[in-house]
């Protein structure tokens, strides 16, 4: 059996795998569909038990494979879902978060997320989540693409210091939050959610992440991955469609480097020396 997983504790005592499933682009094409959900599959019976979709993926079509994915072993994967911020008034979160438990099969989320922020106040998508919580149909509630001075601002907001993550853009070739928004998180005892680690698969073609991996004997998802998950206060999600490609990433977690291989990263990518604004993809 493969080695145990780090986990990382959430706020409200939620421990999640500090790597889980993405699902952006799976689940769309029928052809592919067996495919995929073995793919998830592997990932869950191998100890990636933490799923990350939304309601925009597909238009609901990520949250239905998950739900397939995911019956009769509901009790064994950490779910996370989406609103998306038009849908995210008081009323409009909690029907968006129906609709996805009708989409995933299941009465409850373990992390509803605000996707991005968009123009309703923060107040009414927080009281719109707090309402969800007390009706026990999700366990907790975050937030993602939220730079410093939102988390500052949503701080503000009753219940708002209730947030459980921050979901954000944080890759080797993304290293902005390192500035001030972990940092800010690390203080605040809140965990990191990185999406993207490996660039939407940009960074496996990057040469010189392919020459360092493969000096290392790895390969360059499981190089990325690897330094992303370096830090003790960040988790990630990673999307893979094959279940080999799974089990690759799966065994990301038991690499890591000397204090050289993470100076020579440092030169190929170098860390921020000033206020980058948060990125998106
Ligand atoms: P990732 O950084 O996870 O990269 C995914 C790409 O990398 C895919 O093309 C995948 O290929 C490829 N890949 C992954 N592992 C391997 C491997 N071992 N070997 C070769 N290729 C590999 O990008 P995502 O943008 O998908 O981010 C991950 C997840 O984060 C998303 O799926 C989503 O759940 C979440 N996300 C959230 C956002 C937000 O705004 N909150 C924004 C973006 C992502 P293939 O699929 O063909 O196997």
């Amino acid at each position: 059996t493969a080695p145990a997983i780090r986990a990382v504790s959430l706020p409200n005592g939620g421990i999640v795998p500090a790597l889980g499933l993405g699902t952006w682009y799976l689940g769309e094409q029928r052809a592919r569909r067996a495919t995929e959900f073995a793919a998830l599959r592997t990932g869950i019976e191998s100890g990636l038990t933490l799923i990350d979709t939304a309601e925009m993926y597909g238009h609901g079509a990520a949250e239905e494979l998950v739900g397939e994915v995911i019956a009769g072993r509901r009790d064994s994967v950490y779910l996370v879902s989406k609103v998306m911020p038009d849908n995210a008034t008081r009323r409009g979160t909690v029907e968006a978060c129906q609709a996805s438990l009708r989409r995933l099969g299941t009465d409850h989320l373990d992390l509803y997320l605000l996707h991005w922020r968009g123009r309703v106040p923060l107040a009414d998508t927080v009281a719109a989540f707090e309402e969800l919580v007390q009706a026990g149909l999700i366990r907790g509630w975050g937030v993602s693409n939220f730079d410093a001075p939102d988390l500052d601002e949503l701080a503000s907001v009753p219940g708002g210091a209730r947030v459980q993550t921050d979901q954000v853009l944080y890759n080797l070739a993304r290293r902005g939050p390192e500035y001030d928004l972990l940092p800010r998180c690390r203080e605040a005892g809140l965990p990191l959610m990185a999406y993207s680690p490996v660039d939407h698969g940009r960074l496996l073609e990057d040469p010189a992440v392919s020459d360092m991996a493969a000096a290392k004997g790895v390969t360059a998802a499981q190089l990325a991955l690897a330094w992303v998950l370096r830090v003790p206060e960040v988790f990630a999600i990673v999307k893979a469609s094959t279940p080999a490609r799974v089990a690759e990433n799966r065994a990301a977690l038991e690499i890591s480097f000397s204090a050289a291989e993470l100076e020579q990263l440092d030169q190929m990518f170098p860390p921020p020396s000033s206020k980058v604004p948060l990125e998106m993809l």
